[in-house]
């Protein structure tokens, strides 16, 4: 492994930090590592004008080709990239759009649907959502049954998708629907875009149990596609899916500094006291952090051997699924303990009187859980480990 960045990437590097400097303003930056407060709905409008500069100075979809708007950027620049808004404290991207429907366009699009639709995802005019999850298909995903049915130009569409991320701001969404009910279950998906102000189309916001709604329900009833919005062959959309999957899963925060969450579980123990002491006096809390320090660091040399195969051009392995298991694991089990030290405090709502170190524990606790469903439950990493690594026979 070599962790120096070349000149070119360093000249990146300096580039982009001086854009960020001149243009993100102290009053507009989150709290560090606080990046789930950036998910309730207050949040939305600064996230979308921070979209909006950001495009205006060319720093959104920086690994898209040049052709359609971006700037060819490699995975280091892409590293880099993240660790400077991390850096910058910068708002939350909104990514849907630029992370996994453009690179999929560019992929499997038409000509047509690239015209129409890349610029607008680019310059944050059209904002997307991913209709994927069902009601009753989340890890098994090709189980899915909402349905389209072909009538003249049109797939009239019927069925409901669940725990769709920014469905409610959403101007379109990538939809996978079931287009033969006979093939097996791969073989009888479809991939549409559906105008999300269509006809039909209602969505219902989810409250999650930090009282945000990032989440939503969609109801379809006898929406109206056009024919020209199916991506790919009809039937054929696992393949299309996948490669979403696949963009999606490379954007999944793993870039996250886990080592400088360790770092502000330590600045919590020097504000909470235990027996009349800061915690932090207290050897069994200091070496409880060590511990969960020395783990976070592993995260970051296992996920960096995953980045240094990727440069050589080389398959993911393993960690893939081991980084993201570990680490969404360790996340919660800080939190936890950040629960155990803050004591009788622990449940004081966030930004309100008596609530120590604003309450951000309390809210990271309990959003710290989606992480380990999302993007891939932690059962099913244990199963992929299982099954693709250790060769264990199945049950
Ligand atoms: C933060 C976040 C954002 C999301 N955003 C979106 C979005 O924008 N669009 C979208 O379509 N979806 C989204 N999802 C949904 C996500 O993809 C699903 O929650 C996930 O795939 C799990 O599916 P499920 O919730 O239906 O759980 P289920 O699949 O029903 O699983 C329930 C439980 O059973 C376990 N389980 C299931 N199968 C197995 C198995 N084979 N072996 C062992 N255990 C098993 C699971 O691990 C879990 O504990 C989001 C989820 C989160 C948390």
């Amino acid at each position: 492994m070599d962790f120096n960045f070349n000149p070119e990437d360093e000249a990146f590097r300096q580039q982009f930090r001086q854009w960020l400097d001149a243009n993100l303003p102290e009053n507009e930056r989150i709290e560090p590592l606080d990046l789930v407060f950036e998910e309730s709905e207050e949040s939305w409008p600064r996230r979308l004008e921070w979209h909006r500069k950001l495009h205006a100075g060319g720093w959104v979809g920086i690994n898209w080709p040049k052709e359609y708007g971006g700037r060819n950027a490699t995975v280091l620049q892409q590293i880099i990239y993240e660790q400077e808004l991390q850096r910058a404290h910068a708002p939350a991207l909104i990514s849907v759009g630029t992370l996994m429907v453009g690179p999929t366009l560019i992929r499997w699009g038409t000509e047509e649907q690239k015209q129409r639709y890349i610029p607008k995802i680019l310059s944050g005019e059209e904002i997307w959502c991913q209709g994927y999850s069902e009601p009753n298909s989340g890890s098994d995903l090709a189980s899915l049954q909402t349905r389209a049915v072909e009538e003249g130009d049109y797939f009239v569409v019927n069925g409901s998708k669940i725990w769709t991320s920014d469905a409610r701001h959403a101007d379109m969404c990538i939809l996978l629907v079931r287009t033969d009910s006979n093939a097996p279950k791969h073989k009888g998906i479809s991939y549409l875009l559906v105008d999300m102000h269509s006809p039909g189309v209602t969505v219902r916001p989810l409250v999650q149990m930090t009282g945000a709604s990032g989440f939503n329900q969609i109801f379809f009833e006898d929406v109206k596609v056009p024919k020209a919005n199916l991506v790919g062959e009809k039937n054929r959309g696992w393949e299309v899916a996948l490669t979403t999957l696949m963009y999606e899963r490379s954007g999944i925060g793993l870039q996250r500094d886990f080592v400088a969450l360790a770092r502000d579980l330590a600045s919590l123990a020097r504000m909470v006291t235990r027996n009349g002491r800061p915690a932090w006096e207290d050897d069994a809390v200091r070496q409880r952090i060590a511990q969960f320090a020395c783990e976070a660091a592993a995260i970051k040399y296992v996920a960096l051997r995953q980045l240094t195969r990727q440069l050589r051009g080389e398959q993911p392995g393993s960690e893939n699924s081991s980084t993201k298991l570990f680490a969404t694991e360790l996340t919660v089990r800080m939190y936890a303990y950040a629960w155990e030290l803050l004591g009788p405090y622990a449940p004081i709502v966030h930004d309100t009187p008596h609530a120590i170190d604003r309450g951000k524990w309390s809210y990271r606790m309990l959003a710290a859980r989606s992480l380990t469903i999302g993007g891939g439950t932690s059962e099913i990493q244990r199963n992929i480990l299982g099954d693709r690594v250790l060769g264990l026979p199945r049950g």
